[in-house]
């Protein structure tokens, strides 16, 4: 059975580069991986690739009929990748292009014809957005995993992307807990992950190795394979492809949080 993996999280968290470091990592296990990027802006797999890749929308704008080859590009150690991109920046909902996209690749039999042992999507993370429900209302995904530091801001948006995932009806496999350094990080994760019905699946630290093979167009898994990074990310492969959790999710309303994130700052 292929698992299908989405990741949310506040803008900016890290997503983008938990998932690309997460499909090197299974890639490096073996498995055969296909990611799809699902957010307008096109990065999730610019470093499983090297450079950007032109998206589904774009390409279908000139060509009605494309080949597989010119949408899907395999990537560091045999990752399919493929961008759905988005209409242009402030016309359209972004989650138009996602289905657009997605039925292009049925059409074509990119599922069908591949074995996937992972399909991970990386989802624009705004609740808000048009694009946030697709994966799960369309059935793409089914495990859903959230990307958040310490921060307040980040746990603030954890809580309320929660919300919208329990409205519908998935359940949360888990929380990245992506630092940012702050002081009790993996503490407060910790507890905020217990106090919402779900768990930390892994961890990864901040890191100056993530941004400078960032900057080479590189995961740090290809990039630095030996790296502490490079092993934690592994380790996060292993706990996602022996998760079977479900939880019952128990967002917390804003009172709540409040109150929960104040006892870790007093
Ligand atoms: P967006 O919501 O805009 O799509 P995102 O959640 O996908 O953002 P990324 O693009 O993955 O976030 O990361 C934002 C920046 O943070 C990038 O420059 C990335 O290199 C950096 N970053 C992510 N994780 C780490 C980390 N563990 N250590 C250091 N830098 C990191
Ligand atoms: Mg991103």
């Amino acid at each position: 059975k292929t698992k299908k993996i989405a990741v949310y999280g506040k803008g900016g968290i890290g997503k983008s580069t938990t998932v690309a470091n997460l499909a090197a990592s299974f890639a490096n296990k073996g498995k055969n991986v296909m990611v799809v990027g699902c957010d307008p802006k096109a990065d999730t797999t610019r470093t499983l690739c090297g450079k950007r890749l032109p998206t589904i929308l774009k390409t279908i704008k000139e060509n009605k009929n494309p080949d597989i080859s010119d949408i899907i590009f395999e990537g560091y150690g045999g990752v399919l990748s493929t961008e759905s991109g988005g209409p242009e920046p402030g016309v359209g909902c972004a989650g138009r292009g996602v289905i657009v996209a997605m039925k292009l690749l049925e059409k074509l039999g990119v599922f069908s014809e591949n074995d996937f042992d992972v399909i991970i999507y990386d989802v624009l993370g705004d609740v808000v957005c048009g694009g946030f429900a697709v994966p799960l209302k369309e059935d793409y995904a089914d495990e859903v995993y959230i990307v958040s530091s310490g921060e307040y801001m980040s746990l603030y948006a954890a809580n309320n992307i929660s919300k919208g995932i329990k409205k519908l009806k998935s359940n949360l496999s888990g929380i990245v807990c992506n630092c940012k350094g702050i002081k009790n990080e993996n503490e407060i994760v910790d507890s905020f992950a217990q106090k919402i019905g779900t768990k930390v699946i892994g961890i990864i630290n901040r890191s100056e190795l993530i941004q400078s093979s960032e900057l080479e167009a590189k995961t740090v898994v290809e990039k630095y394979p030996d790296s502490v990074e490079s092993k934690n990310y592994s380790i996060l492969a292993d706990s996602i492809w022996n998760n079977d959790f479900v939880s019952s999710l128990n967002p917390l309303d804003d009172d709540e949080f409040e109150d929960f994130f104040k006892k870790f700052i007093s």
